[in-house]
């Protein structure tokens, strides 16, 4: 699709195709996680989003909120490191922010994800530079603000998300397991950037009509 608006079934088409290539790109993960924290990034960001995909089987959604609420709290609750409450939070302020909605345009959407960044930076005590998911996070939502129209701005999104992810290996990471190596992180991609960048490649392929 390439319309103007992403509907609750254009979002959970998202969330599934998420869970698809995180599962795919699992060990990838791993590796990354394994060079500057504990080889647990693809099994947790699988086993939070299969839990996730079981979810969505088994409940419909009315509204964008009840949708994000949902998925919010199965990543809490079942994924043990950093990232299930990072990502937990961005789902439950994405959805907080729009109360009642049932659809989201480009702008919307940009409202969206800036909330739910809010809640990794709050809830993370972290900012961009820090060699994080936030680096890419953060330029995904300055590509989505400046684009015209939602799939255009989803688009220029997960360009931006990759490029963010790439920017991550010079960094010295100073927030999570990886900030316990100090300048031996340097060299290495950010495996939380890593699984970022797949969820936006994810909101391309069904929100932007890249697929
Ligand atoms: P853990 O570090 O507990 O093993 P994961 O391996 O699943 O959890 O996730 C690690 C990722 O979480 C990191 O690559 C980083 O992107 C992200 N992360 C960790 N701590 C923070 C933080 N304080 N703020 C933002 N992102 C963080
Ligand atoms: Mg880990």
């Amino acid at each position: 699709m390439a319309e103007s608006t992403a509907s609750i079934d254009d979002l959970v088409g998202w969330l599934r195709r998420s869970a698809e290539l995180l599962q795919q790109e699992a060990s990838h993960l791993t590796e990354l996680d394994a060079a500057i924290g504990d080889a647990d990034h693809g099994a947790n960001m699988s086993r939070g989003f299969t839990a996730v995909t079981e979810a969505l089987d088994a409940e419909s959604f009315d509204t964008v909120d009840a949708l994000m609420k949902k998925v919010g709290m199965t990543m809490v609750s079942k994924v043990g490191g950093a990232s299930g409450p990072l990502y937990g939070t961005f789902f439950l302020r994405f959805g907080t922010s729009q109360p009642g909605a049932t659809e989201l345009d480009a702008t919307a959407l940009a409202a969206a994800v800036e909330a739910g960044i809010g809640g990794i930076a709050q809830r993370g005590k972290s900012e961009r530079g820090e060699k994080t998911m936030l680096d890419a996070w953060y330029p995904a939502l300055e590509a989505l603000q400046a684009a015209d129209g939602l799939a255009a701005g989803v688009h220029a999104a997960a360009e931006a998300a990759a490029e963010g992810r790439d920017a991550t290996e010079p960094m010295t990471a100073t927030k999570g397991r990886a900030s316990y190596l100090g300048e031996r992180s340097v060299g290495h991609i950010d495996p939380g950037s890593a699984s970022t960048a797949l969820i936006w490649q994810a909101a391309d392929e069904t929100l932007g009509g890249a697929a």
